[in-house]
């Protein structure tokens, strides 16, 4: 299928690399090739390419570029965080996180769990919110961090951070928050918000896959989670991903720029996608309060509809769009994060997550509106539908 097909509406998931990103990454993959470690001239002038993108990326966060350590994603920035904060405190063996993180953070928990590690799950209600009480509640004297994501991929639903972080900052436990989501969708502060560690990867915001950052606040502990060479002021270890930073680089500058002038944009017309969701369709609902919720993100329950069946078919049409995260789909089970808000098993499974960016276009809303109407009424008139029989549909 070529570009000009597609109607892309999973932007949680992944984004189109921006031109002016591929511009600016490519002479770091012909001629600029030398390693930015190097004591020659050659090396060196890479090297201060990968300084200035650090620059740019501790500038979208309003961090101290040296307080920035490029990793390879978003979930190796997590595992480093989560790590070093138990490594560097041997007697605390005790973790908060929430029921609604990222898989980086569950799986990362789970097998802590059969470390020795103890971790306590935090709650969402119905609207996928927590109640910060519990956290306060759940903070021991061996409590080495408290990992709260920013904002979920799946609902959008925005988490109280500051708050959590000022809670966690006066019972003297780190706090780490999975910022993966949120640049070019919310305004990030690392000084006002006060955490101790920060994740954000590159290819959610218009930069290419296996690029991301950890934020370190100074004067916190790090060891490293991956070891090796003295790259990253020895905080991580591997010959630098030097395209791959340039690009994350201009891309924070790109972001910070126009962020204001996207974000209303981009809000237009995912509210103008849910209306003319709810105007033409029965039986939807909405997982995650309607605020506080990212601007781009829409996750709806289909009544009587088996996500998988409702992907088929748009996926027919062109539409790119997503059941939870990527990273289950395959998988029969429903989300995580709905199944912790208290869905019931059949409104979990018939929930379709629409996410947009800023190429996201009137024209791609126009065609998900037009073919999601008689998508979800051809699913209905056959009640016994399954996702193998619109597989078989789709094939013919
Ligand atoms: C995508 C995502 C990640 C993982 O980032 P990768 O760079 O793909 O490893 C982690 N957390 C959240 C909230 C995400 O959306």
């Amino acid at each position: 299928m070529n570009e000009e097909s597609i109607y892309y509406l999973d932007n949680n998931a992944t984004t189109r690399v921006a031109p002016e990103v591929v511009e600016a990454m490519l002479p770091f993959l012909t001629e600029q090739w030398g390693n930015p470690s190097s004591a020659y001239s050659f090396g060196k002038t890479v090297g201060k390419a990968v300084a200035e993108a650090r620059e740019k990326v501790a500038a979208l966060i309003n961090a101290n570029p040296r307080e920035i350590i490029f990793t390879s994603c978003g979930t190796e920035s997590n595992n480093a965080a989560i790590n070093s904060a138990l490594t560097s405190q041997p007697g605390k063996r005790h973790l908060i996180t929430t029921a609604v993180e990222h898989s980086a953070n569950i799986k990362f928990g789970e097998s802590l769990e059969k470390r020795g590690c103890e971790v306590t799950w935090i709650p969402v209600d119905r609207a996928g919110q927590l109640d910060v009480h519990e956290i306060h509640e759940a903070i021991r004297e061996d409590t080495a961090v408290v990992s709260v994501m920013t904002a979920n991929n799946e609902t959008g639903v925005i988490y109280p951070v500051e708050e959590i972080a000022a809670i966690c900052r006066s019972k003297g436990v780190l706090f780490h928050t999975d910022a993966v989501q949120t640049p070019g969708k919310l305004k990030l502060d690392v000084k006002s918000m006060e955490a101790d560690y920060l994740s954000l990867s590159a290819h959610k915001l218009h930069a290419p896959k296996g690029i991301g950052i950890l934020y370190v606040r100074k004067g916190v502990s790090f060891q490293p989670y991956v070891m090796g060479g003295e790259q990253e002021q020895g905080r991580r270890g591997g010959t630098e991903n030097v395209a791959s930073m340039v690009a994350f680089g201009k891309a924070a500058e790109i972001a910070m720029a126009s962020l204001d002038k996207d974000l209303g944009r981009i809000k237009a017309l995912r509210d103008r996608m849910e209306e003319g969701i709810f105007n033409t369709i029965e039986g939807v609902s909405r997982n995650g309060a309607k605020k506080p919720r990212l601007a781009n993100t829409s996750n709806l329950s289909f009544a009587n509809c088996e996500a998988g069946a409702i992907l088929l078919l748009l996926d027919r049409e062109g539409i790119c769009a997503s059941s939870g995260s990527a990273c289950t789909t395959g998988s029969l089970a429903p989300s995580h994060v709905l199944t912790a808000m208290g869905l019931t098993p059949e409104l979990a499974m018939g929930a379709v997550r629409l996410s947009l960016s800023k190429y996201s276009t009137d024209k791609e809303i126009d065609h998900l509106l037009e073919k999601l109407p008689e998508i979800i009424a051809k699913l209905r008139g056959n009640p016994t539908k399954t996702t193998e029989s619109a597989t078989q549909e789709a094939k013919r």
